[in-house]
């Protein structure tokens, strides 16, 4: 078989067959699309030696087997439509071909009547011989790209190619929990899932009893969207986007634009630049959704996209809501971020900064009985107050030592008046009353003339704020009353800082998060400071307070306020339990 020169010049070019991993997705969709309910992918050497991909779906018949492995020619793909239909897996049509001529291939395939066994050779039929198989197909690729001058450049490291198929199969498995996926490295076992059907069961077994734990169950629909899924704790948080894993109809999608939507929704509950554990199962009717594939990625339009995301919006802020959110101090594993089976991507191929990847495999039992809690406390509706503590004192000025039957709490004075205040002044700058106190000294403020124009087109939006504001003289204001909820003393550092923001967000300006920021910053200005003494009685009053807010359990900037203790931490870490 030649390939056209067109082909050639994609694989030169490394398009169709950029890595390892994408000869592993080719082949699992394969698997996935011939019905299979189980696949196992066995690698040497992370795929760059050879890549063995073996499943008990229909299997192929003897002319199927071949055929698919020349160029444009695939059972699947009848018409133009056909590639943009995502109920179809895969992009179907050179990538099998393009496999085929860079490598060394073995066939193997029963249809539940005929065995064939081939074995090709950079494209060409080498050997074909009937086999005794078993119903399902094997196909090994070994070799990749050993017929391309510097075959190397095309390959990254063994840890990346491994690290990329192993996220490959992960997201096969997330969407297809019914199927059992077994992926190995040079005979070591590094995924097993069960085919149960049980999507927090695959969650455990990818990411680690640990992280599965931490997960609440979300689900929801509307009049177009089925949604359903798991969101990590906000205290299980990753540096990157990569484990926001959203499934449409069954195959893994990617849009910006929804895993921002998913970001916000966690607002003020973690950091804005740490990001969620999240695997999100979307149903939609195909009909309402442009699928526009490509070998490397996948773009998805939704119809009545603001309705979806609103649906997701409100699911993960209402689960959230809901939900106790005090981290427990658990002393073997007191760095969450240093995770079980955590495998970073390293995009710059740097050798040097590698992470062990480990794996552990639960017992059964405790996976069984964590699902069926997760259940229960889903069906649970009832928001779950802060409970109730007592102060004993602060530690270094900041953390303020509680207690109760439950064990120590350590709340961050800080960060807890930062909450309080923030929401305070959320609340009043979103339903400004006409209550505003006339200042005895006027404010003077003045601006460097591009500042000045800005403030000055804002003016009536300024004034809504319930603050006197006049032009004054050149390139300068007037304020001389403001709103009753600023606290005193920072008066005009409030006002200073709302005029800033508004010149800083000028173009992209929202009030929504406008006041979001504005309420953000001065909370943190007028809170008690770290290092600020403070009396029994005000910190008892700062957790009453703190108790009645809408998230007591992170400050504006998304950090925590309390964190718990265990009584059987605390027995644990002085040895009174084992
Ligand atoms: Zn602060
Ligand atoms: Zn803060």
């Amino acid at each position: 078989m030649l390939m056209s020169d067109n082909l050639a010049n994609k694989i030169a070019a490394g398009e169709v067959v950029e890595k390892c991993a994408s000869v592993v997705k080719e082949l699992v969709e394969n698997s996935i699309d011939a019905g299979s309910s189980e696949i196992k992918i066995e690698l040497e050497q992370s795929g760059v030696k050879s890549i063995k991909v073996t499943d008990n779906g229909c299997g192929m018949d003897n002319e199927d087997a071949v055929m698919c492995f020349y160029s444009h020619a695939t059972s699947k793909i009848k018409n133009e439509d056909d590639l943009y239909n995502i109920n179809t897996l895969g992009f179907r049509g050179e990538a099998l071909p393009s496999i085929a001529s860079v490598s060394n291939i073995t066939i193997k395939t029963c249809d539940g009547e005929n065995s064939v066994i081939y074995e090709l050779e950079a494209g060409k039929i080498k050997d074909k011989k009937s086999g005794d198989l078993r119903k399902g197909t094997s196909i090994e690729v070994k070799d990749l790209f050993y017929n391309t001058p510097a075959r190397l450049k095309y390959l990254n490291s063994l840890y990346t190619e491994l690290a990329n198929i192993t996220e490959c199969v992960n997201k096969a498995a997330l969407s297809n929990t019914n199927i059992r996926f077994t992926l190995i490295n040079d005979g070591k076992t590094l995924l097993k899932t069960d085919g149960s059907g049980n999507l927090l069961k695959t969650i455990n077994d990818i990411y680690g009893v640990k992280i599965a734990k931490k997960m609440l169950k979300i689900s929801g629909e509307n009049d177009d969207y089925q949604i359903d899924g798991y969101i990590s704790l906000p205290e299980i948080t990753k540096s990157n986007r990569n484990s926001i894993i959203t499934i449409v109809n069954k195959r893994v999608v990617r849009n910006q634009e929804l895993n921002r939507c998913i970001n916000e929704a966690y607002h003020t509950y973690k950091p804005d630049n740490r990001y969620p554990i999240i695997v999100l199962t979307i149903d939609v009717d195909s009909s309402l959704i442009d699928v526009n594939v490509h070998p490397s990625k996948m773009d998805i339009k939704f119809s009545n996209f603001d309705e979806l995301k609103k649906l997701v919006f409100d699911k993960i802020r209402s689960t959230l809501d809901k939900t106790l959110l005090v981290p427990d101090i658990d002393n073997s594993s007191l760095n969450v971020s240093n995770i079980v089976n955590e495998i970073k991507i390293d995009e710059s191929n740097d050798n040097e900064k590698k992470e062990e990847i480990t794996f552990d495999f639960q017992d059964t039992d405790v996976v069984d009985n964590f699902v069926k809690e997760e259940d229960e406390k889903y069906n649970k509706e009832e928001k779950i107050i802060l409970p109730k503590m007592y102060p004993i004192g602060a530690v270094l000025g900041t953390y303020i030592i509680c207690q109760n039957e439950n064990g120590m709490y350590i709340i961050d004075q800080h960060a807890a008046n930062e909450r309080i205040n923030y929401e305070k002044y959320k609340k009043a700058m979103g339903n400004p009353k006409n209550d505003k106190i006339s200042m005895l000294f006027p404010i003077n403020i003045e601006y460097p003339t591009n500042e000045f124009i800005i403030i000055k087109e804002n003016l009536d939006f300024i004034k809504s704020l319930n603050i006197d504001i006049e032009e004054f003289g050149v390139n300068s204001f007037i304020i001389k009353a403001h709103p009753t909820w600023f606290k005193e003393g920072y008066e005009e550092e409030f006002i200073r800082n709302i005029l800033e923001k508004i010149v800083t967000m000028e173009k992209n300006f929202n009030v929504e998060r406008f006041n979001d920021s504005v309420s953000a910053t001065m909370a943190c200005k007028a809170s008690i400071k770290g290092n600020e003494a403070v009396s029994i009685e005000e910190m008892e009053h700062l957790i009453n307070e703190l108790a009645k807010t809408d998230n007591p359990y992170t400050c504006p900037h998304g950090r925590p306020t309390v964190i718990h203790y265990p009584v059987y931490e605390l027995e644990k870490l002085f040895k009174r339990a084992m």
